[in-house]
């Protein structure tokens, strides 16, 4: 049994719909939260109950609140960062994305994705779900690092062969459960991408599963009057129809959504994930998440793939998914700085069935937490330390970072990684992919 006490820190425990934020210790046991609360006395006990394997972490200074729970990234297009930039999106893909994705190995992914979780654990990540090829790759990354993933096997009708080797893959290691750090997806990539068919056997698989459907859907105005001209349906509607939204779908994006499927998203209990910065950097729009928050929609963040953002920083996300809102409605008070940290941890935690454990510091729940240093500059005065940490944190000001009760990140260090190694062998690889 291992024990970590974190004494004397600012909790802010994300468990209500109001902020409340004291001082208080953490003990945390094995891969749960044991107790939090504002009585030294607990703490003391603790203490002593836990002998001298306790590992003390002073919490002076520092505020700790759950980790990050990015819910839509394709990792290992961290490859790509930089790449190409400032592209209309169609020649962007053809000319730049898909020549150099063609070249991936699957050694290339792993690589990749292991850029991404290092970036990801350093800024308070400490969940992300994955969209991409090759996740069996992905899962080796995850379970050598430490992070916690859902696993989305990815297809298009182009990579269906491929998809049904990496489900197989999966299914054998990480099923029901296998591995405490891992759960599972499908994800069909998009209703443009995928025939009804597919689509159809999708269906078939998460009923045979119980898998969730993790899926983009209306990200431009293009794919709206596609999937229109195609089917007569709006991408939500045409979903419904294939009976595909229900409390288990991830829907990506959703920035084309009208009243009447902002009414079939709530009623089918479909979570969102909304992309701030892609849906700006390239220019696919605002989506309404005023109007789903209102209607009673679960929306979570997601940074999206590191070439179309181009970080995987979380700190940067919420607080452009703020300002994007405030201009869109062209009034301040919507989505106030907690609704956005929620958003980010509790409804990230509901939009992938996991509410009853992850995204909030209870007893009982799986202790996945990051510290913040509020010793700085920007974090002054603490008029409101809610407000500080939406509009003024970096990803920089992240301390510790604990998932499932093991300290990743200490002193804004990596402890399972090589940081220079892993630098340097991106540099190298994506030199040479690019001869390839
Ligand atoms: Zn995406």
């Amino acid at each position: 049994m291992s024990g970590i006490l974190i004494k004397d820190c600012l909790i802010l425990p994300m468990t209500g719909r109001e902020p409340r934020c004291y001082r208080g210790s953490i003990g945390i046991v094995d891969d749960r939260i044991a107790f939090v609360s504002e009585d030294p006395v607990l703490g003391e006990r603790f203490r002593q109950e836990q002998g001298k394997d306790v590992r003390e972490i002073d919490g002076r200074g520092r505020l700790v609140m759950p980790g990050f729970i990015n819910i839509h990234n394709h990792a290992a297009m961290t490859l790509m960062r930089s790449y190409a930039d400032d592209i209309p999106l169609m020649r962007w893909l053809n000319d730049y994305i898909w020549p150099f994705e063609a070249k991936l190995t699957r050694d290339d992914v792993r690589l990749g994705t292991e850029l991404a979780v290092a970036e990801m654990l350093l800024g308070g990540t400490t969940t992300f779900v994955d969209m991409y090829w090759r996740q069996e790759a992905v899962g080796e990354v995850v379970e050598r690092t430490g992070i916690r993933a859902v696993l989305s096997a990815t297809f298009t009708d182009a990579q269906f062969a491929d998809f049904e080797k990496d489900l197989a893959l999966l299914l054998e290691r990480y099923a029901d459960g296998r591995h405490p750090r891992i759960q599972l997806m499908l994800s069909p990539h998009a209703v443009y991408s995928c025939s009804k068919e597919h689509l159809l056997q999708a269906k078939e698989l998460r009923e045979r599963y119980g898998f969730g459907v993790n899926i983009h859907v209306s990200e431009t105005k293009d794919e709206q009057r596609m999937i229109r001209e195609r089917y007569g349906m709006t991408p939500v509607q045409y979903l419904d129809s294939l009976e595909l939204l229900d409390a288990r779908t991830l829907a990506v994006h959703c920035v084309y959504v009208d009243e009447q499927d902002i009414e079939i998203l709530k009623r089918r209990g479909v979570s969102v994930a909304y992309n701030p910065q892609s849906n700006m950097k390239i220019s696919s729009g605002i989506a309404p998440v005023v109007k789903m928050m209102s209607a009673g929609v679960n929306v979570g963040i997601g940074t999206d793939g590191p070439c179309s953002n181009n970080d995987l920083d979380m700190w940067d996300e919420i607080r452009s998914g703020s300002f994007l809102q405030k201009v869109a409605s062209e009034d301040p008070c919507v989505v106030p700085a907690y609704e956005l940290l929620r958003m980010a941890t509790v409804c990230g935690a509901k939009a992938i069935g996991r509410e009853a454990d992850l995204g909030q510091i209870k007893a009982g729940m799986v202790a996945d937490l990051q510290i913040i240093d509020l010793r700085k500059p920007h974090f002054y005065p603490q008029h409101d330390v809610v407000a500080n940490l939406v509009y003024c944190a970096k990803s920089s000001d992240v301390d510790t970072v604990i998932v499932n009760g093991e300290i990743l990140v200490e002193g804004g260090r990596l402890r399972r990684f090589d940081l220079p190694t892993l630098l340097a062998d991106v540099q190298q690889r994506v030199e040479e992919i690019v001869r390839r």
